[in-house]
């Protein structure tokens, strides 16, 4: 027979399944202290993937509401800048740092993109889920080095038009995220859709 470490390598250890924290992003809401303004967890994973995280990067989370981007990208082993003009929210994300860990790997700052960017380190990747206006994509533009990626998530329809003018504008990818989940529908069940919600991604 096989011997016990390897026995645990290939099985894995019974007593550790299911506990703790997934290694994937898209972690239940429920995990977070939120005001309802955090990405659900599949459009959170979709999003972390199109920021595509690597060990030391760094990221501008752009209206950080529950510091959610912030926290996955730092349990990617990325360091985040999260910006957030609302104190209660600023609040948080704190909390969020702290309860997964992450502390150490993100700062906030309280204040509102584009003026909040002055002067910060150069990103990696820069992420806009609040606040997305002409102004702002412009500033974020002329301040990402070449080869950071960013990703724009809009959920209003004014702010998909301006996405889908500037992928008209600088190409990368407009992808709309149309979900539905399964909810009690009389004696049955319906399909209840959320909100679409359009993500460009671009690489400067
Ligand atoms: N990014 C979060 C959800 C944030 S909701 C997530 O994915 O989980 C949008 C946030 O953007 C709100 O908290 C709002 O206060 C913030 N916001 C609005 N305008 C902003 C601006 N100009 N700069 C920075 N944040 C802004």
């Amino acid at each position: 027979g096989i011997s016990a470490p390897v026995a645990v390598a290939l099985h894995g250890n019974k007593l550790t399944r299911r506990a703790g924290l997934s290694a994937a992003p898209g972690r239940p809401d429920s995990g977070f202290t939120h005001d309802g303004q955090i990405s659900r967890a599949p459009i959170r994973a979709m999003t972390l993937a199109a920021l595509a995280p690597r060990r030391g990067e760094l990221l501008w989370d752009i209206g950080g509401g529950s510091g959610a981007i912030s926290v996955e990208w730092a349990l990617a082993g990325g360091r985040a800048i999260c910006i957030e003009p609302l104190r209660e929210r600023m609040a948080n994300i704190k909390r969020n740092c702290a309860d997964f860990g992450v502390s150490h790997r993100v700062t906030g700052i309280e204040g509102h993109a584009p003026a909040a960017l002055d002067g910060l380190p150069e990103p990696d990747a820069a992420f806009v889920g609040g606040g997305a206006s002409a102004a702002l994509l412009d500033r974020i533009w002329a301040l990402l080095p070449r080869g950071a990626r960013l990703v724009c998530n809009a959920v209003t329809l004014e702010t998909d038009g301006l996405l889908t003018a500037r992928h008209a504008e600088y190409g990368g990818d407009l992808m709309r995220i149309q979900l539905s989940h399964a909810t009690p529908l009389g004696q049955g069940r319906g399909w209840q859709s959320a909100r679409p919600i359009t993500q460009w991604s671009v690489t400067r």
